[in-house]
Protein backbone atom coordinates (compact mmCIF):
# COMPACT_ATOMS: atom_id res chain seq x y z
CA UNK A 1 0.00 0.00 0.00
CA UNK A 2 1.58 3.59 -0.87
CA UNK A 3 1.47 5.69 2.11
CA UNK A 4 -0.35 9.02 1.50
CA UNK A 5 -1.32 11.20 4.38
CA UNK A 6 -0.09 13.83 5.95
CA UNK A 7 -0.38 15.32 9.38
CA UNK A 8 0.00 19.27 9.14
CA UNK A 9 -0.42 20.17 13.15
CA UNK A 10 0.40 17.89 15.80
CA UNK A 11 2.64 18.27 19.18
CA UNK A 12 4.72 15.50 18.84
CA UNK A 13 7.32 16.88 21.98
CA UNK A 14 4.66 17.04 24.29
CA UNK A 15 4.25 15.10 28.00
CA UNK A 16 1.95 12.86 27.01
CA UNK A 17 4.24 11.09 24.52
CA UNK A 18 7.14 11.07 26.97
CA UNK A 19 6.98 7.49 27.38
CA UNK A 20 7.13 6.59 24.40
CA UNK A 21 7.80 9.05 22.29
CA UNK A 22 9.80 6.71 19.41
CA UNK A 23 7.89 4.38 19.20
CA UNK A 24 4.59 7.02 18.47
CA UNK A 25 6.54 8.10 15.84
CA UNK A 26 7.79 4.71 13.91
CA UNK A 27 3.83 3.90 14.04
CA UNK A 28 2.91 6.96 12.20
CA UNK A 29 6.00 5.81 9.86
CA UNK A 30 4.06 3.02 8.74
CA UNK A 31 0.80 5.29 8.27
CA UNK A 32 2.15 8.79 7.20
CA UNK A 33 3.98 10.09 4.06
CA UNK A 34 4.97 13.28 7.04
CA UNK A 35 4.05 15.19 10.02
CA UNK A 36 4.58 18.57 11.02
CA UNK A 37 5.30 19.48 14.89
CA UNK A 38 4.69 22.79 16.03
CA UNK A 39 6.66 24.23 18.63
CA UNK A 40 4.71 26.40 21.10
CA UNK A 41 7.07 28.35 23.18
CA UNK A 42 11.00 28.22 22.99
CA UNK A 43 12.11 24.57 25.06
CA UNK A 44 9.46 22.83 23.30
CA UNK A 45 11.11 24.76 20.00
CA UNK A 46 14.77 22.88 20.70
CA UNK A 47 13.07 19.93 21.36
CA UNK A 48 10.80 20.01 17.50
CA UNK A 49 14.35 20.68 15.88
CA UNK A 50 15.95 17.51 17.63
CA UNK A 51 12.99 15.50 16.41
CA UNK A 52 13.08 16.60 13.21
CA UNK A 53 16.94 16.14 12.87
CA UNK A 54 16.17 12.90 14.15
CA UNK A 55 13.24 12.16 11.69
CA UNK A 56 14.77 13.61 8.74
CA UNK A 57 12.24 13.64 5.58
CA UNK A 58 9.18 12.69 7.87
CA UNK A 59 8.86 15.19 10.92
CA UNK A 60 8.79 18.61 9.91
CA UNK A 61 8.72 21.52 12.20
CA UNK A 62 6.76 25.01 12.73
CA UNK A 63 8.35 27.49 15.28
CA UNK A 64 5.66 29.71 17.23
CA UNK A 65 5.14 31.28 20.45
CA UNK A 66 1.12 29.98 21.25
CA UNK A 67 -0.91 33.19 22.92
CA UNK A 68 -1.15 30.84 26.06
CA UNK A 69 2.61 30.88 26.29
CA UNK A 70 2.90 34.58 25.77
CA UNK A 71 2.06 36.29 29.18
CA UNK A 72 4.87 34.18 31.06
CA UNK A 73 7.71 35.84 29.11
CA UNK A 74 9.83 39.19 29.04
CA UNK A 75 10.24 40.93 25.96
CA UNK A 76 13.82 40.25 26.45
CA UNK A 77 12.91 36.35 26.16
CA UNK A 78 10.71 37.11 22.79
CA UNK A 79 13.24 38.98 21.05
CA UNK A 80 15.43 36.21 21.95
CA UNK A 81 13.20 33.53 21.06
CA UNK A 82 12.90 34.81 17.55
CA UNK A 83 16.77 35.56 16.71
CA UNK A 84 16.35 31.89 17.81
CA UNK A 85 13.65 31.52 14.77
CA UNK A 86 15.91 33.07 12.37
CA UNK A 87 19.07 30.95 12.90
CA UNK A 88 17.24 28.32 12.22
CA UNK A 89 15.42 29.59 9.38
CA UNK A 90 16.95 26.22 7.19
CA UNK A 91 15.47 23.62 9.90
CA UNK A 92 11.33 24.96 9.81
CA UNK A 93 8.88 25.48 7.54
CA UNK A 94 6.65 27.61 8.97
CA UNK A 95 5.66 30.02 11.93
CA UNK A 96 3.50 29.07 14.35
CA UNK A 97 1.33 28.33 15.85
CA UNK A 98 0.00 31.97 16.93
CA UNK A 99 -2.33 33.66 16.89
CA UNK A 100 -5.31 34.78 19.89
CA UNK A 101 -6.67 32.36 22.60
CA UNK A 102 -9.65 34.38 23.75
CA UNK A 103 -10.84 30.78 25.89
CA UNK A 104 -7.63 30.96 28.12
CA UNK A 105 -6.76 34.56 27.56
CA UNK A 106 -9.40 36.93 29.48
CA UNK A 107 -7.29 39.56 30.94
CA UNK A 108 -7.21 42.96 28.79
CA UNK A 109 -3.70 43.96 29.67
CA UNK A 110 -3.04 39.76 28.49
CA UNK A 111 -4.81 40.57 25.49
CA UNK A 112 -3.44 43.61 24.50
CA UNK A 113 0.33 42.15 24.66
CA UNK A 114 -1.35 38.35 22.92
CA UNK A 115 -2.16 40.87 19.71
CA UNK A 116 0.70 42.89 20.15
CA UNK A 117 3.32 39.41 19.95
CA UNK A 118 0.63 38.13 17.57
CA UNK A 119 1.70 40.96 14.91
CA UNK A 120 5.48 40.87 16.15
CA UNK A 121 5.59 37.16 14.53
CA UNK A 122 3.50 37.74 11.80
CA UNK A 123 6.44 40.34 10.69
CA UNK A 124 8.82 37.43 11.24
CA UNK A 125 7.03 35.29 9.03
CA UNK A 126 7.12 37.63 6.12
CA UNK A 127 10.68 38.44 6.98
CA UNK A 128 11.66 35.20 6.97
CA UNK A 129 9.61 34.71 3.67
CA UNK A 130 7.59 31.37 5.85
CA UNK A 131 4.32 30.43 6.25
CA UNK A 132 2.00 31.20 8.73
CA UNK A 133 0.14 28.14 11.02
CA UNK A 134 -2.98 30.33 13.01
CA UNK A 135 -4.48 29.23 16.33
CA UNK A 136 -7.66 31.46 16.67
CA UNK A 137 -9.65 30.16 19.32
CA UNK A 138 -12.47 32.27 21.22
CA UNK A 139 -16.39 32.36 21.53
CA UNK A 140 -17.70 31.27 17.88
CA UNK A 141 -16.07 32.64 15.25
CA UNK A 142 -15.15 36.31 16.47
CA UNK A 143 -11.38 34.71 17.28
CA UNK A 144 -11.26 33.84 13.77
CA UNK A 145 -13.08 36.87 12.25
CA UNK A 146 -10.50 39.04 13.69
CA UNK A 147 -7.44 36.98 13.01
CA UNK A 148 -8.40 37.30 9.55
CA UNK A 149 -8.68 40.80 9.73
CA UNK A 150 -5.00 41.25 11.24
CA UNK A 151 -3.30 39.08 8.66
CA UNK A 152 -4.78 40.82 6.01
CA UNK A 153 -4.11 44.41 7.43
CA UNK A 154 -0.10 43.15 7.61
CA UNK A 155 -0.45 41.85 4.14
CA UNK A 156 0.36 38.11 5.05
CA UNK A 157 0.38 36.02 2.01
CA UNK A 158 0.61 32.44 3.21
CA UNK A 159 -1.40 30.83 5.79
CA UNK A 160 -3.45 28.41 7.55
CA UNK A 161 -6.14 28.64 9.40
CA UNK A 162 -5.36 25.40 11.90
CA UNK A 163 -8.22 23.78 13.70
CA UNK A 164 -10.76 25.25 11.74
CA UNK A 165 -13.93 25.43 14.20
CA UNK A 166 -15.82 28.69 12.34
CA UNK A 167 -18.98 28.60 10.13
CA UNK A 168 -18.59 27.41 6.62
CA UNK A 169 -18.84 30.60 4.96
CA UNK A 170 -16.05 31.95 7.09
CA UNK A 171 -14.36 29.11 5.76
CA UNK A 172 -15.32 30.28 1.94
CA UNK A 173 -14.20 33.64 2.32
CA UNK A 174 -10.89 32.62 3.81
CA UNK A 175 -10.09 30.66 0.86
CA UNK A 176 -11.10 33.94 -1.32
CA UNK A 177 -8.36 35.36 0.11
CA UNK A 178 -6.03 32.66 -0.82
CA UNK A 179 -5.78 30.97 2.91
CA UNK A 180 -5.81 27.74 3.71
CA UNK A 181 -7.92 25.80 6.29
CA UNK A 182 -6.82 22.56 8.16
CA UNK A 183 -9.58 19.88 9.58
CA UNK A 184 -8.68 18.33 11.98
CA UNK A 185 -9.64 14.24 13.54
CA UNK A 186 -13.11 15.91 15.50
CA UNK A 187 -14.07 16.39 12.24
CA UNK A 188 -16.47 12.89 13.29
CA UNK A 189 -18.35 14.96 15.45
CA UNK A 190 -18.67 18.11 14.00
CA UNK A 191 -21.33 19.10 11.63
CA UNK A 192 -19.97 21.98 10.74
CA UNK A 193 -16.83 21.03 9.91
CA UNK A 194 -18.29 18.36 7.39
CA UNK A 195 -19.68 21.37 5.33
CA UNK A 196 -16.38 22.92 5.48
CA UNK A 197 -14.97 19.88 3.84
CA UNK A 198 -17.66 19.84 1.22
CA UNK A 199 -17.77 23.63 0.60
CA UNK A 200 -14.39 24.76 0.42
CA UNK A 201 -11.93 24.73 -2.54
CA UNK A 202 -10.13 21.04 -2.24
CA UNK A 203 -6.86 23.16 -3.33
CA UNK A 204 -7.45 24.82 0.14
CA UNK A 205 -7.39 21.89 2.40
CA UNK A 206 -5.32 20.46 4.90
CA UNK A 207 -5.70 17.78 7.41
CA UNK A 208 -3.84 17.63 10.87
CA UNK A 209 -4.63 16.25 14.37
CA UNK A 210 -3.49 18.45 16.36
CA UNK A 211 -2.32 15.51 18.96
CA UNK A 212 -2.11 15.16 21.76
CA UNK A 213 -5.58 16.75 21.60
CA UNK A 214 -8.96 15.56 19.93
CA UNK A 215 -8.58 12.20 19.84
CA UNK A 216 -11.30 10.95 17.77
CA UNK A 217 -11.66 7.71 19.35
CA UNK A 218 -12.41 6.79 23.26
CA UNK A 219 -8.75 6.84 24.23
CA UNK A 220 -7.70 10.10 25.32
CA UNK A 221 -4.71 10.74 23.58
CA UNK A 222 -4.63 11.12 19.81
CA UNK A 223 -1.64 10.32 17.40
CA UNK A 224 -1.22 11.34 13.58
CA UNK A 225 -2.07 7.86 12.63
CA UNK A 226 -6.16 9.45 13.25
CA UNK A 227 -5.51 12.02 10.55
CA UNK A 228 -6.78 9.21 8.37
CA UNK A 229 -10.31 10.01 9.76
CA UNK A 230 -10.18 13.53 8.53
CA UNK A 231 -9.36 12.19 5.09
CA UNK A 232 -12.11 9.97 5.07
CA UNK A 233 -14.50 12.36 5.69
CA UNK A 234 -13.41 14.27 3.27
CA UNK A 235 -13.72 11.50 0.87
CA UNK A 236 -17.65 10.93 2.14
CA UNK A 237 -18.35 14.69 2.13
CA UNK A 238 -16.95 15.28 -1.36
CA UNK A 239 -18.23 12.20 -2.93
CA UNK A 240 -13.87 11.36 -4.39
CA UNK A 241 -12.44 8.52 -3.50
CA UNK A 242 -9.73 8.55 -0.36
CA UNK A 243 -6.87 8.63 -3.11
CA UNK A 244 -8.13 12.25 -4.58
CA UNK A 245 -7.81 13.94 -1.49
CA UNK A 246 -4.72 12.59 -0.61
CA UNK A 247 -3.45 13.68 -3.45
CA UNK A 248 -5.06 16.88 -3.33
CA UNK A 249 -3.95 17.37 -0.12
CA UNK A 250 0.29 16.09 -0.78
CA UNK A 251 -0.24 19.06 -3.29
CA UNK A 252 -1.37 21.43 -0.96
CA UNK A 253 1.12 20.79 1.76
CA UNK A 254 4.15 21.45 -0.91
CA UNK A 255 2.63 24.01 -2.04
CA UNK A 256 2.02 26.11 1.28
CA UNK A 257 5.01 24.57 2.91
CA UNK A 258 7.70 24.70 -0.19
CA UNK A 259 8.16 21.25 1.00
CA UNK A 260 8.89 19.00 -1.69
CA UNK A 261 8.09 15.11 -0.82
ZN1 LIG B 1 -1.59 22.98 18.25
Amino acid sequence: MVIEIIDIHCHLTFKEYEADREQVIEDAKKVLKCVVTSGVEPEDARHALELAEMHEGFVFVTLGLHPIHVAERTDQEIGEYEEFISDNKRKIVGIGEVGLDYHWIRDPLKIRRMKEIFEEFLGLAKELDLPVVLHLRGTGSDAIEEGLKIILDEDVREAVFHCFTGKPQLAEQICEEGYYISLPTSIAKSKSMKKVAKRIPISQLLTETDAPYLSPTEEERNVPQHVSVVYEEIARQRKIDVQVAEDEIERNFEQLFAVEL
